[in-house]
C-alpha cells in the first residue's frame, strides 16, 4: 500500500464524483490509490434544489411527472456524442400517465443530498472528508496537498473540482447533511412568511426561483432585478430572452432591468438598487451567480488563476504550468455556460487523460466544447428550453417538463453515484 502512488480528486460535486467513479473502474489498484477529498460526504444535487427550497406543503411530489425509471436521462448525451436516450416526446408520451412518486417531507428534503459511500466501483477508492487548504507541486512525480486540519497527502496526479460558493438559500452549509436540511427548512419558512420578495439577478437561478415562488404563492409580490436589458445574458439569443421576459411577466413577476442590488441590506422593509430605486421588500434573495472556490489553488503560485478566479487550463484541462494537475467543472475558464452537464462532460475526458498521464504519455483527449442547452422550469408543468443546435431551437412547457424532469431527476442522479434506493 505504502509504495502505491495516490491519484487524488478534490471536490465531491458533479465533476469530482464522476471522475472518481470512472477512475475507480480504470485504475490499476495494485499500483494506485484513488482518493476523493471533499468538504462534504454527500453531493449536493443542485438541479433539484430550487424546488426543494420553495416547496410549500409536505408531502412533496418529486419534480418527476412520470415514471422515467427505464429511460436514460438526456444529460448522458454529452459533447454532441450519440446517446441511447429516448427522445423526449412533446406531450410526454405514455410515460406521463404513470403515477408521480410521492415522498414524505423528511425523506425528500434529503434526497438531493446524495451520500458518497457507494461511489467507488468495487470499493476501489477512499473518501476523505476535509477541506484542502494548500497545494505543493514538486515536479515530475507530483506533490502534496495539505488539508485544513493539517493532514498531508502526497499525489502523483491531482484533479481539482471544487466548484462554486453560492449565496443566500443556495449557500448550503458544509457540515453534516442535517445542517443542510435545517438550512432548507429555514428558507422554506422565509419564503412562506414573506410578502414582497426581491430577487437580485435574473439568470437561470433567479428566474427559476421567482417562477417557482409565484407558482406556489401567487399572492406574493415577486420582483427580479437584473443588470442587463433582458433576462439571462448575451450568450443566448435576444429572441429567446424576450420570450423569457414575456413568460415571466405573464406570471405577474415584476422586472427591473439595467440595475442591480449591490448591498444585501434590507432597512425599514426596503432595499435600494444600484440606480437608487427603493423597493419595498421583506425578503431579499441574492441570485447573482457563484464565486469560484479557488483561493486554495493560488498556493500553487502566481498566474495559476485568471483575474476572475478561474483556473488556467489547456484544451486537455491540465493546468498551464502544472501538467500533472487537472481542473474540471465550474472552476475552469472556458467559453461556455457553467452547468452540471458540462461538468459531467469534463469528467469523461479528464478520467481518460489521467490514465494517459499515469502511463507517462501525453494527454490526448481534447475538449472541443459542448452544445449549449438550457432548460428552465417556470413553475410546475411550465418551462422554456433552448438548444444551440442548428439555428437555435426553442421549446415550451410540455417539452421542458418532460426534458427537465429527466435530467433533474434526483433518483437518476442517486443511481449514478451507486445509491440504489
Ligand atoms: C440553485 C442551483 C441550481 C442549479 N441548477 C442547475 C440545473 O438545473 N442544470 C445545470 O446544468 N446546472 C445547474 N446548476 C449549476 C451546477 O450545479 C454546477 O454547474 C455544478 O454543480 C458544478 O459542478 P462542480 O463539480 O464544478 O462543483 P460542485 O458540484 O459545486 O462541487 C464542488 C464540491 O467541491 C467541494 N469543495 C469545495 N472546496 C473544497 C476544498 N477546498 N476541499 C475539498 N472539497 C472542496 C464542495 O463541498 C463540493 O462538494 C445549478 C446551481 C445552483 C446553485
Amino acid at each position: 500500500m505504502a509504495d502505491r502512488e495516490n491519484v487524488i480528486v478534490v471536490g465531491g460535486g458533479a465533476a469530482g464524483t464522476s471522475i472518481a467513479r470512472q477512475l475507480s473502474t480504470m485504475l490499476n489498484h495494485t499500483k494506485h490509490n484513488l482518493i476523493l477529498v471533499s468538504s462534504r460526504d454527500y453531493l449536493i444535487y443542485y438541479p433539484s434544489l430550487i424546488r426543494t427550497l420553495v416547496e410549500r406543503d409536505p408531502p412533496i411530489r418529486s419534480i418527476l411527472p412520470p415514471d422515467f425509471t427505464n429511460v436514460t436521462p438526456l444529460y448522458s448525451a454529452r459533447n454532441g456524442e450519440s446517446t441511447n436516450a429516448t427522445s423526449p416526446t412533446i406531450d410526454g408520451g405514455e410515460d406521463n400517465k404513470a403515477p408521480r412518486p410521492v415522498y414524505g417531507d423528511e425523506e425528500y428534503l434529503g434526497r438531493g443530498l446524495i451520500p458518497l459511500n457507494h461511489l467507488f466501483d468495487g470499493g476501489h477508492g477512499k473518501l476523505i472528508v476535509g477541506k484542502v487548504a494548500s497545494i505543493v507541486d514538486e515536479g515530475a512525480h507530483g506533490g502534496h496537498i495539505t488539508l485544513e486540519d493539517g493532514t498531508e497527502l502526497t499525489w502523483s496526479v491531482l484533479v481539482l473540482a471544487p466548484g462554486s460558493t453560492w449565496e443566500g438559500p443556495f449557500a448550503l452549509p458544509e457540515g453534516p447533511k442535517e445542517d443542510c436540511i435545517d438550512h432548507i427548512r429555514k428558507w422554506r419558512n422565509k419564503f412562506k412568511r414573506a410578502r414582497n420578495i426581491v430577487i437580485g439577478g435574473a439568470g437561470a437561478i433567479g428566474i427559476e426561483l421567482a417562477t417557482e415562488i409565484k407558482d406556489r404563492y401567487p399572492e406574493k409580490d415577486v420582483t427580479l432585478v437584473h443588470g442587463q436589458d433582458l433576462p439571462m445574458n448575451d450568450f443566448y439569443p435576444q429572441k429567446w430572452r424576450k420570450l423569457l421576459h414575456d413568460r415571466i411577466r405573464k406570471l405577474q413577476i415584476k422586472t427591473i432591468y439595467n440595475d442591480g442590488i449591490d448591498e444585501l441590506k434590507v432597512e425599514y422593509n426596503a432595499v435600494t438598487t444600484r440606480n437608487g430605486e427603493t423597493l419595498l421588500t421583506d425578503l431579499l434573495v441574492p441570485a447573482r451567480g457563484g464565486k469560484m472556490n479557488t483561493d486554495f489553488i493560488k498556493t500553487l503560485g502566481e498566474n495559476v488563476l485568471w483575474s476572475n478566479g478561474c483556473v488556467r487550463i489547456n484544451p486537455v484541462f491540465q493546468m498551464i504550468y502544472n501538467k500533472r494537475i487537472y481542473a474540471a467543472g465550474d472552476v475552469i475558464e472556458w467559453e461556455e455556460q457553467k452547468q452540471y452537464v458540462k461538468a459531467l462532460t469534463h469528467a469523461d475526458m479528464i478520467a481518460r487523460n489521467v490514465i494517459d498521464t499515469i502511463k507517462r504519455e501525453d494527454a490526448t483527449h481534447i475538449y472541443r466544447g459542448s452544445k449549449e442547452t438550457i432548460s428552465l422550469t417556470l413553475g410546475e408543468g411550465k418551462g422554456a428550453t433552448y438548444f444551440s443546435h442548428l439555428w437555435g431551437l426553442q421549446f415550451g412547457d410540455s417539452f421542458t417538463t418532460s426534458y427537465k424532469a429527466r435530467y433533474a431527476d434526483v433518483d437518476y442522479a442517486r443511481r449514478q453515484l451507486g445509491v440504489e434506493d
